[in-house]
């Protein structure tokens, strides 16, 4: 059972309440608590030892990441963080400095983003150290951006560069919230993800369970030159292309837009961000599927990789 399926068993038929305006199933919960022109936003991640980062991982950039994936979320739905709690689970001999580094990682970050930590819980956990977030955002009712809401025609964007993650940005990135509150506030995008599984696979989300398809433009894709260097390498088996559609934990911002919308959007761009690279890398379609396509011809994609040419 793959992790899609086993939320699909979780979730199914769970309390909810007329408070819930959506639950799981994107970024965020978003909740209605009768706020004129406000929704609230609910996120929790955690990151585990071995999984998300190593046993020689700075204990500063531990907590960096356990925050900045959940601030990640919240930028995906056009958010602002408000407060977060934080559960710490330590094997039993640890180094309160480490702990402490832990945290003022998580508050360096939480500072940049007037991010209260309200409270928390430490427990143990015989062997490896596991920290989960959970973080209060809020948003204009009328700028929530979801998941689902593209339409055929849509041009589709992307944030930044993809595919070096490993080599570093996993662990350092700093969340989209500006970028992602800006495009809420002029561009409203008809849907948004943050890319934590890669382009290929997240990519599906904003295609309603492929009712939809979309067509990329291989030249397009923003590949990082760290995802060139270590293909080349030979750090990560990929081609640096594939890396780039299928490697996790770039946090950058994927989202659609009104085809008619995509030159101002980024001519304004270049002017708000300058330093940060905003890619229009293909359209939404009709059909069913994920199409690369370059002069050589199209193939069809997946979560993996390629899975034949059409
Ligand atoms: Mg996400």
């Amino acid at each position: 059972m793959n992790e899609f399926d086993l939320i699909r068993l979780l979730t199914r038929g769970l309390t909810t309440n007329s408070h819930v305006r959506v639950g799981p199933g994107d970024d965020c919960a978003v909740i209605d608590l009768g706020v004129p022109n406000r929704h609230f936003l609910l996120k929790t991640d955690a990151v585990v030892e071995g999984v998300h980062f190593t046993a020689d991982t700075p204990p500063e950039q531990i907590g960096h990441k356990a925050l900045a994936r959940n601030l990640s979320d919240v930028a995906a739905m056009g958010g602002r963080p408000i407060a977060a709690l934080i559960t710490l689970a330590l094997p039993e001999t640890f180094q309160p400095s480490f702990v402490a580094s832990i945290y003022a990682g998580i508050d360096a970050l939480a500072r940049r983003y007037e991010t209260a930590i309200v409270g928390g819980e430490t427990t143990t956990n015989p062997g490896r150290i596991l920290l989960s977030l959970t973080v209060l955002g809020s948003v204009p009712s009328d700028r929530c951006i979801l998941r689902r809401g593209a339409t055929p025609g849509n041009a589709l964007f992307v944030t930044g560069q993809l595919g070096g993650s490993l080599a570093g940005h996993h662990l350092t990135f700093e969340p989209r919230l500006a970028e992602a509150e800006w495009l809420a506030t002029h561009f409203h995008p008809t849907a948004m993800i943050d890319l934590s599984d890669g382009l290929a696979g997240d990519l599906r989300h904003l295609l309603r369970d492929d009712a939809l398809g979309a067509d990329i433009l291989e030249t397009a894709i923003p590949i990082s030159p760290a995802a060139r260097i270590r293909a080349r390498e030979g750090l990560n088996p990929k081609p640096a292309l594939l890396a780039a559609l299928t490697d996790g934990e770039d946090f950058e911002l994927l989202f659609t837009v009104p085809a008619r919308s995509s030159v101002a959007l980024l001519d304004a761009w270049k002017e708000r961000f300058p330093k940060t690279r905003l890619s229009c890398i293909g359209k939404i379609r009709k059909e069913p599927g994920l199409v690369l396509r370059s002069n050589r011809g199209s193939r069809e994609i997946n979560d993996h990789g390629y899975v034949h040419f059409t």
